[in-house]
């Protein structure tokens, strides 16, 4: 029979229940334990040693653990690799236990949070540049709602949508945790195909807009929300969704919560997923920030400016008016070097004054998080005063100002309150400045003049027993202690000697006396006075700066801003960028644009990129693109996407002029990508997005579509790709980029008055192909396929065969007509089929030397070859 569990194991599976979904962190001591399958799966992740403890159910318990002082390093790494963790500590100490429930009574433990990836505050588990989201969605009455937050920094958004957007505006949230009621269809349902496998369900119940609409207005002192915007149904019960959520995983204790901002339908250039995933914004699609966009503009100088630059690229505007405001402001420090320079120099260092605000609300926050209020808010004033002295300020700079100023009195008090440079840990105390509290400066005095005193007892006490070795140390369990070298301890052993003896080790005995003992004991006590002394006036400085919140918030807003703003003209000035003119008009016309990425990719390799135009207008709004592979096509799609993008962000953009009609929609396709993940084949896949934009695309949205067709034979390709450009250009009229390698779309030209074709040059040149990555007007004249192969170094015999096929492939189109004549059926790849077994069979007789055969080998190979025609026939 398997012996009953210990008492600490039935604790151990009491709190693990509650951590249902979580690994649990078991504290033990100096230690976070964990067992079972917790522990194999941590070990595996963490890779640290797994070893057993106990046994429970007659087996052993396997266990492994993480000190508590390196803990947070270990979290972020679980965090990462997708776990969530509840944390249960010690919450009483061991002299409290036994005091309670005798010498065997087992420490209380409890669960006083849990850490999941959308709900971290701390410094080491976030990454600077990046916003760390978590989102909450339900369904009222039809509508969605979507509540999101980054409680790093308090900011939160609350909109309402359809369910066809839904995808799009999850992919623009990018949150790293979604939380969903748990009626709420998923899977396969028609309902909401785009929940993601992890999202966490939570009890429908907490989802109710009515408790929604009441939380929000206990959490910011108000009557009604209406100052705050006109909130829907379906977005308050996302709300109160998300706020219940927190509260569950901070066991009660909220973090910072900003008022929520309504975000409109309109408000934002609409992109779907896929459209984001292959322009490669803010991550590539293997997800690393490096090769982005993001990453080659950001020039900000602090984490929170890179954050606004990330979230201005996911969103960009659709306002002429505050596109235009973000641009003059750019222009403005454009305009002016040195100060661009003197600002950026200042910001530089900056600490990251939100999401210190967010930990010190949260009731994480260190007296570190304060300095750093304190410096922050101090540098925001001092910036704001160099600026005001300016009398052209552009119209956004002259909003934020009064953002940067304000918190005089705060900054005071922090500076007046904190040393220079405080600790994260409060445990030791000595992060209030001397001065700030007369009772304070007294004990501290008293136990800086005990140590003092206890300095001079060891020279006295070395003095009178005549032993130069002795030393008066301190450890964490016998306090004070005097200590000499065991051969002199029989001088101190002495009955009259006014010393105790306390301890033999080794080579050393250790001793008390009562003098000691009573400095000591000065130390502790003023120590002790001093250390709650401090912790109260932290608390105070906390609640202060909680008063303040709002309003640091928005000076965080008003840095981040100006250093997107001044990292942006600083890109622009780098890389000779022009300051786009935004219009209503339908134009898109871009003069020597170029693409970012593959600009700056092309100058570390010492090469130069070729700079392209694009002047799609009403009446020419559809451009065919053909040419080589490897001639830039991609390239030329993506780089004015980009350029759009970038201008409704509110940016410069890499052209020499560009005149952007306003887009409302972008889309951009890829032929040939798989979404294994979501189960679609590559061409089904390109099917969806193609449907997607057939039925979205608006004469005022911007399309490109890259090779659509490709993944299918290549006759049902071709039907559908001629099939996709006439409705593109009838049906949705919106302007276009559409690359293609087959010829014969050519013939479109003659169908669609706003279509025009044109190609990426290329040359041969002494045999050698010669890409100009140049685009030119008219269709292209070949493919060059093969000699990129060849440039790719597929070997010489197949290209020749290849060259043969080719060869006869295009001898038979010429024949029938062509495809484009009638898009009938054609044999030619039939006939190529039959060419390449023949030539097979040619290639073995040819290799056979009739005079080694013998009849016997001579008839088998007849039934060799025959039994080849045959398999191949079949
Ligand atoms: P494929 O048809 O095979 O997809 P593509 O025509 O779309 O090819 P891209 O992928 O756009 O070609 O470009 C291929 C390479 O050519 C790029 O990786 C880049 O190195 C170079 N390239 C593209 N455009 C330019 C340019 N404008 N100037 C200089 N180099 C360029």
């Amino acid at each position: 029979m398997a012996a009953k569990p210990t008492p600490m194991m039935t604790q151990y599976l009491m709190l693990k229940a509650q951590a249902a979904g979580c690994l649990l962190f078991y504290r033990m001591g100096d230690f976070f334990e964990l067992f079972f399958d917790d522990a194999r799966k941590a070990a595996a992740i963490l890779d640290i040693a797994l070893t057993t403890r106990g046994e429970h159910d007659g087996a052993p318990v396997p266990m492994c653990g993480v000190p508590v002082h390196a803990a947070e390093n270990y979290l972020a790494r679980l965090i990462r690799a997708g776990c969530r963790v509840a944390i249960a500590e010690q919450v009483e100490t061991p002299a409290e236990a036994k005091k309670r429930g005798g010498s065997k009574a087992l420490v209380k433990r409890d669960i006083v949070r849990l850490v999941t990836a959308g709900t971290l505050t701390e410094e080491a588990l976030l990454e600077p540049r990046r916003a760390n989201r978590l989102a909450a969605l339900c369904v009222v009455r039809g509508q969605l709602g979507i509540a999101s937050c980054d409680i790093s920094t308090g900011r939160m958004e609350l909109e309402e949508t359809r369910e066809e957007e839904l995808a799009a505006i999850l992919a623009r949230v990018g949150a790293s945790e979604l939380i969903v009621p748990d009626d709420l269809p998923t899977g396969d349902s028609p309902a909401v195909p785009v929940i993601p496998a992890d999202a966490v369900s939570r009890p429908a119940q907490s989802f109710d807009s009515a408790s929604g609409a009441e939380r929000l207005q206990a959490l910011h002192g108000v009557a009604t929300l209406d100052g705050f915007g006109n909130f829907g149904r379906a977005a308050l019960a996302a709300a109160a969704g998300l706020i219940a959520y927190l509260d569950h995983v901070g066991r009660g204790s909220l973090p910072l919560l900003l008022p929520p901002v309504m975000r409109g339908n309109d408000a934002a250039l609409a992109m779907d997923e896929a459209t984001r995933a292959s322009l490669e914004i803010v991550q590539t699609q293997d997800g690393r920030r490096e090769g982005s966009l993001l990453a080659a503009i950001d020039r900000c100088v602090t984490g929170a400016g890179a954050r606004q630059l990330a979230e201005d690229l996911s969103a960009p505007l659709l306002s002429r008016d505050a596109i235009e405001e973000r641009l003059a402001l750019i222009a403005w420090l454009h305009a002016d070097t040195m100060l661009r320079g003197d600002l950026r120099a200042a910001m530089r260092s900056l600490p990251d004054i939100g999401r210190a605000l967010g930990r010190v609300a949260a009731g994480r926050g260190s007296p570190r998080d304060l300095g750093q209020l304190r410096d922050g808010l101090g540098e925001a004033r001092r910036i704001r005063d160099h600026l005001r002295e300016r009398d052209d300020l552009p119209p956004l700079l002259d909003g934020l100002l009064p953002h940067l100023g304000g918190h005089g009195a705060l900054v005071d008090l922090l500076s007046r309150a904190l040393v220079p440079s405080p600790p994260t840990e409060r445990s030791q105390g000595g992060y209030i400045a001397e001065g700030l509290d007369a009772a304070l400066d007294e004990l501290r005095q008293v136990s800086g003049n005990a140590r003092r005193a206890i300095a001079a007892m060891e020279s006295r006490y070395r003095e009178e027993t005549g032993v130069a070795a002795l030393k008066i140390r301190h450890n964490g369990v016998l306090g004070y202690f005097i200590e000499v070298p065991a051969r002199h301890a029989d001088a101190l052993m002495a009955q009259d000697s006014g010393f105790t003896h306390r301890q033999t080790m080794a080579g050393a005995v250790r001793f008390n006396s009562l003098k000691l003992h009573e400095e000591a004991n000065r130390i502790a006590e003023a120590g002790g006075r001093a250390l709650a002394a401090e912790e109260e006036h932290f608390s105070r400085l906390c609640g202060e700066v909680g008063e303040h919140r709002r309003s640091i918030a928005l000076t965080a807003e008003a840095l981040a801003r100006l250093d997107v703003s001044a990292g942006q003209a600083e890109r622009a000035a780098e890389g000779h960028w022009c300051r786009p003119a935004v219009t209503n008009s339908s134009v898109l016309s871009i003069t020597s644009g170029r693409h970012p990425v593959v600009e700056a990719a092309l100058e570390r390799s010492g090469r130069r990129f070729v700079a392209n135009n694009c002047t799609l207008s009403e009446s020419d709004r559809l451009w065919l693109i053909g040419g080589p592979n490897m001639g830039g096509k991609s390239t030329y799609l993506r780089q004015n996407a980009l350029i759009v993008l970038l201008a409704q962000a509110g940016g410069y953009v890499p052209a020499e002029s560009a005149e952007i009609g306003l887009v409302d929609r972008l889309f951009s396709r890829v032929g040939a990508s798989d979404n294994l993940a979501r189960g679609r084949s590559t061409f089904m896949v390109e099917m969806v997005e193609t449907a997607a934009i057939l039925a979205q695309a608006t004469p005022r949205s911007f399309v490109i579509l890259d090779e659509v067709g490709r993944g299918t034979s290549t006759y049902d390709g071709l039907a559908l790709a001629w099939a996709v450009v006439e409705a593109v250009h009838e049906n949705n009229c919106c302007r276009c980029l559409f690359a293609t390698h087959y010829h014969e779309l050519s013939r479109l030209a003659d169908s669609c008055d706003a279509l025009s074709l044109h190609h990426v040059r290329a040359r041969e040149w002494k045999g050698e192909l010669v890409l100009l990555h140049e685009l030119a007007t008219g269709p292209a004249d070949r493919s060059y396929g093969l000699a990129v192969a060849r440039l790719a170094g597929v070997p010489e015999q197949v290209v020749e065969r290849a060259r043969s096929v080719l060869d006869r492939l295009e001898k038979t189109r010429a024949e029938t007509g062509g495809l484009a004549a009638g898009l009938g059926e054609l044999p030619l790849f039939a006939a190529a089929a039959e060419e390449a077994e023949c030539d097979t069979l040619r290639d073995r007789l040819r290799s056979v030397d009739v005079d080694a055969l013998t009849p016997r080998d001579a008839l088998d190979l007849l039934y060799e070859l025959k039994e080849e025609i045959g398999a191949t026939d079949r």
